[in-house]
């Protein structure tokens, strides 16, 4: 459980292992609290906020380890309060045997998330933004960290603030009118409502119309390599992983099972699928091996459809497959090395419906690779658009579109003033789930769960 209290909190907040470790204590009393054991040429209660004392921890007369202390005060801390950093050698020992010195002098151990939940508690961020500090530290990839980044130094949690900031404003306007309802007058301008209805209607959607690609971007998009047997799947796969991950065989149906590399490329982690080849079949294992390419085909961002340079009849051949709206299909053309060389010409001159490559001799791949980047969209969010990843805000801005929607009909709709300010109610709560103006235990508790301790 998190405590809701002003308690000192104790976490190492580095992992054991490194060459370094360092111990956060926070709290009314923390500098007090770590002076007692600390040894140096000042005093750190006297110490000002944002300075660095190097000394000794002292357990009575014996020396437990030579530190650096950061020493920062309220309110100019991460959390808010009096906060102390110790910088000592990365032994699990000595971290524990500082831990338990000051544990004895009465801090507590924190929970999961409870600096950050601190840091929330005295403003220092909104809900949005701490909950980016945990997808900060999960970041690895350049486009999962530009995401977390804008989103933790305010992203879109500035703008819907001050957008519901406004609403608010004319809610209360509206209310004010149900207080004189005998009396037929209308403090809440209609004209200014409908505007500021629309323009948080238009920034919501296009949040909400982010997630897709936020979520993509942030656990890996995932590209389904997919054709008939034989024309050159496991090939392509090691040639883009860029090892012999996936078994090349001439027998068709070697890749039995779906095979699943996860490849940084120019910041973006591309899960590649490699699957078993599409075709009937009586062989109970490779039938196995053909469902689990349909469900890599459903749960596929992208979709790279290879097809062998000797077949014909390629745009068609989907063997059946229908991809949902949101899908993109790459068809691609393989072997070319095996063309004559005026048919490669023609080959590499065609439309852009194709991308001509050998995946053998290593040739187009540059170009795949482009278009790949260009459908996964990612440029956007390695410049630092806004773009939203969290499940739950994606939820809580579906609701909010929802009830705008509904706020906007009742709005042209003549619909009463009451049911009206119920609507828009429904909207501020939406958009205050995710900045944090609404929150409850519940909501709290399972956002800074999932952080680390000492975060
Ligand atoms: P899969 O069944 O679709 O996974 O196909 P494989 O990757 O196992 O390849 C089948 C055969 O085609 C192997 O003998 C590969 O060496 C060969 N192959 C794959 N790509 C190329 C290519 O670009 N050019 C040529 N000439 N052969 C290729």
């Amino acid at each position: 459980m998190i405590h809701l209290d002003h308690d000192i909190i104790i976490a190492p907040a580095t992992a054991t292992g490194g060459a370094l470790c360092i111990i956060r204590l926070s709290g009314e009393g923390a500098i007090e609290m770590c002076d007692s054991l600390f040894r140096g040429k000042k005093r750190l209660a006297e110490a000002k906020g944002a300075t660095l004392h190097y000394g000794y921890i002292m357990d009575g007369e014996q020396v437990v380890d030579d530190v650096v202390v950061s020493v920062f005060r309220a309110p100019h801390s991460y959390t808010g309060e009096d906060s102390i950093e110790i910088s000592a050698h990365g032994s699990r020992y000595i971290a524990n045997r500082i831990i338990s010195l000051l544990t004895s002098r009465g801090a507590r151990l924190a929970e999961a998330g409870e600096f950050t939940r601190r840091a929330f508690m005295s403003g220092k961020l909104d809900l949005s933004q701490a909950e980016a500090v945990a997808d900060i530290i999960a970041s690895d990839s350049r486009a999962s960290h530009a995401i977390a980044s804008t989103q933790m130094r305010g992203g879109y949690s500035e703008e819907l603030r001050s957008l519901r900031d406004k609403l608010l404003h004319i809610c209360s306007l509206l209310e004010l009118e149900l207080d004189f309802s005998e009396e037929d007058v209308e403090f809440a301008d209609r004209q200014e409502l409908s505007r500021l209805l629309n323009e948080l209607l238009l920034k919501v959607r296009s949040l909400a119309d982010s997630f897709s690609l936020g979520n993509a971007l942030k656990h890996g998009v995932n590209v389904a390599i997919v054709g008939r047997p034989n024309v050159g799947k496991s090939t392509l796969l090691n040639r883009l992983i860029g090892e012999e991950r996936a078994m090349v065989s001439e027998i068709a149906g070697t890749t039995r099972d779906s095979i699943e590399e996860s490849v940084n490329i120019e910041g973006v982690i591309y899960r590649f699928i490699d699957t078993a080849g599409l075709h009937s079949t009586d062989d109970r294992l490779e039938q196995m091996g053909i469902e689990r390419t349909w469900k890599a085909l459903e749960k596929a961002h992208i979709i790279l459809w290879i097809a062998d340079s000797a077949d014909r009849d390629i745009e068609n051949d989907l063997c059946g497959f229908i991809p949902s709206p949101e899908q993109r299909i790459i068809h691609v053309i393989n072997k070319i090395d095996l063309l004559a060389k005026e048919d490669q010409l023609t080959t590499e001159n065609q439309d852009e419906k194709f991308i001509p490559i050998s995946a053998k001799l290593g040739l187009g791949i540059d170009k795949l690779l482009a278009e790949l980047h260009t459908i996964a969209d990612a440029t956007n969010a390695l410049r630092g658009d806004v773009i939203v990843s969290s499940q739950r805000h994606y939820e809580a801005l579906r609701k909010a579109q929802e009830s705008l929607v509904r706020s906007l009909d009742g709005l042209h709709n003549g619909t009463p003033t009451d049911l009206l300010s119920e609507d828009i109610r429904q909207v501020m709560y939406h958009i205050g789930t995710i900045t944090g103006e609404i929150n409850s235990e519940d909501i709290l508790k399972s956002i800074f769960s999932s952080f680390c301790i000492g975060k």
